[in-house]
């Protein structure tokens, strides 16, 4: 079922950005955005592309006092035999609406959301860079928008889709990132929000990244909420490790969230003849194998960056080196065919690849 979508053309476009190594990442927007509100009774109406630019927003709205908000993020690429092309779009589609079950928000109708989200990555493709590495940036939102204070599931929400140019991640190409295990803030728990694309998920996680940060590490990786000693992920990355040949990811257990680059690595490397161990994962376990030098690679997975090296883990006053800080064979072998599958460069025997239009 599609929704009706009314197109409102900008009057006045922007120019497009000429210099594209300085895209950086979800700083400037298309000219274009997509809105559609839900109120009960009604369900999901008025669904329209629009000029970019402020929403207005009632000021006892659920989004700003009870972060009643979910978003995706995903890309458009720009293939080389010149298609506008995106990447497993209908799994995004599907998180967005296990994500909106999670927090008591309306689901959105499967191919009607597929169906927006081509309609806005159609019209605004001339914004999708042409370098090697960029992509157009899409983030889907759906947020609560009841205008009183009453704490209750929402009868009323509001979806909307918004488009960012982005640079390469990696402007030098891949390079290994330092992590900091976290052993004080917890990101989720086993019935918590973990597997939910949520907002509130991150600004519980903004701490611990800034101490990272100050402490000259990248990002943060998570423990369970429970034991403290679980594996969970890391940043806005899933996480995997690479041990005696075979690989070990954390298992979904409902804490973690269920990226799209994760389930996609785990299919490759299967396919390539990796015994793949999707388990509960301690810390205690990692630095055991890594002292006796089993440890071969560490690498998380998300959108963004594709698949990012791990060079090296701090822990509890410890730092360990991993693949003495270099990007590891098989890392470098995930990012090269995952970057080649979106960006159409080799046969997709996944079916994964999803032409939008004509660049
Ligand atoms: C989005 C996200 C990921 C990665 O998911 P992808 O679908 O691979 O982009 C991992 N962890 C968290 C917390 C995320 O928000």
């Amino acid at each position: 079922m599609k929704y009706e979508i009314k197109i409102e053309k900008t009057l006045t476009p922007k120019a497009k950005p000429t210099d594209e190594s300085k895209l950086g990442f979800g700083k400037i927007f298309t000219d274009h955005m997509f809105i559609m509100e839900y109120s009960e009774g009604e369900g999901w109406h008025n669904g329209r592309i629009v000029p970019f630019g402020p929403i207005p927003t009632h000021p006892a709205s659920t989004v700003f006092h009870y972060g009643a908000e979910i978003f995706e993020g995903m890309k458009a690429y720009r293939a080389v035999d010149g298609t506008i092309r995106m990447f497993r779009p209908l799994e995004n589609v599907r998180r967005l609406n296990t994500s909106a079950e999670r927090l008591c928000l309306p689901t959105l109708d499967e191919e009607g959301c597929l169906d927006i989200l081509n309609t806005i990555v159609e019209l605004e493709k001339d914004w999708v860079p042409h370098s090697e590495g960029t992509s157009l940036y899409i983030r889907p939102f759906l947020y609560g928008n009841d205008p009183h204070l009453g704490v209750h599931a929402v009868k009323n929400a509001v979806f909307a889709v918004i488009c960012s140019p982005v640079g390469a991640y990696y402007a030098q190409g891949i390079n290994p990132v330092k992590i900091a295990i976290e052993s004080e803030d917890v990101r989720a728990v086993r019935g918590g929000t973990g597997f939910a694309k949520c907002g509130g998920n991150y600004a519980a996680s903004l701490r611990a990244g800034k101490r990272a940060e100050e402490n000259g590490y990248t990002q943060v990786l998570w423990l369970d909420g429970v034991d403290r000693k679980y594996i969970e992920e890391v940043g806005a990355m899933n996480v995997m490790f690479k041990v005696n040949g075979k690989i070990i990811t954390p298992m979904l257990s409902g804490s973690i969230l269920p990226g799209i680059t994760r389930k996609s690595c785990i299919e490759l490397l299967k396919s390539w003849g990796f015994e793949v161990e999707e388990r509960l994962f301690s810390v205690d376990e990692l630095f055991d194998l890594a002292e006796k030098g089993e440890l071969e690679e560490a690498w998380g997975t998300g959108t963004a960056a594709v698949v990012s090296p791990i060079g090296k883990l701090y822990y509890n006053g410890k730092e360990y080196t991993v693949s003495n800080n270099l990007i590891g064979e098989t890392t470098q072998k995930l990012y090269d065919v995952l970057t080649a599958l979106q960006w159409g460069k080799i046969k997709d025997e996944f079916g994964w690849s999803y032409v939008v239009c004509n660049g």
